[in-house]
């Protein structure tokens, strides 16, 4: 079975772009974390960073309880996610004590600046994860990673990169089967559907995510889809394990998308 590590920037992020394709690889059996690197500690009107974080972290707990997957937070701040050594220093130490084989994360182009930072850390830290000489400075530091992991982007936050275009996925994961928890993960994050109620003024947050999923399922004439790129930089591995772990039914390749 594999161990795969789904890391984006903040509580909830993963659920929206990747969580009805974690369940079903969950319902196969992989080994799951989910992993975001702050607590979304910007995420409310009315409790203070800190107290808000907790609630977070726990909703974030909760929703990778429900398909057996574990959540740890590398500890950021929201708005303060750069690629620096500091910060690559501790996401290769969280890829080397999670150990993942496949690394799924967010896409390098999207709308907020902590998610276009997140994934060129988590790119970056695959690539130093396997190298000896590349010290955490970790108070225990876990050893080093066997080889560079797979790595994939998710869809950037509605499938669309900053002008509006549309962002053309690789494949489409059919998340029919498994749309119902998807959902019922992303409730989970109550505070944050407060949160965006207060401050976009709707409350749409269930909804939305729908509509996106919805739209990703239609390029590939299905009801419900998530979108996958592979990092394809000189020496990531190329071999296309995501789809492999999925299966030919699950996975709707770009040749079949009309
Ligand atoms: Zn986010």
């Amino acid at each position: 079975m594999a161990r795969i590590l789904a890391i984006h920037a903040h509580p909830d992020d993963a659920e929206f772009l990747a969580g009805g394709t974690l369940a079903l690889l969950a319902d196969r059996g992989h080994e799951i974390t989910i992993a975001t690197m702050t607590p979304g500690d910007c995420g409310s009107a009315e409790l203070g960073p800190e107290e808000i974080a907790a609630v977070r972290r726990r909703e974030a707990a909760n929703a990778a309880a429900l398909i057996g997957a574990k959540y740890l937070c590398v500890e950021m701040r929201d708005l303060t996610i750069f690629n620096d050594h500091p910060s690559r220093r501790c996401v290769t130490e969280i890829l080397r004590k999670t150990r993942p084989e496949l690394v799924l994360t967010a896409a390098p182009v999207d709308y907020l600046c902590d998610h276009e930072a997140a994934s060129a850390l988590v790119r970056d830290a695959c690539f130093g994860a396997p190298a000896p000489n590349y010290r955490t400075h970790a108070e225990a530091p876990a050893p080093i990673l066997d080889r560079i992991p797979h790595l994939y982007f998710m869809d950037p936050l509605a499938g669309r990169d900053r002008e509006g275009q549309l962002v053309e996925p690789d494949f489409i994961v059919n998340v029919a089967g498994t749309f119902a928890r998807k959902r019922e993960m992303l409730a989970q994050h109550a505070s944050q559907r407060r949160w965006l109620e207060q401050h976009h003024g709707t409350d749409d947050y269930l909804d939305q995510m729908e509509r996106w999923t919805r739209e990703r399922g239609q390029l590939a004439g299905v009801p419900y889809g998530e979108g996958f790129r592979k990092y394809r930089g000189h020496p990531y591995p190329q071999s296309g394990w995501l789809e492999e772990l999925l299966g030919t039914e699950a996975v709707l390749f770009r040749k079949q998308i009309p």
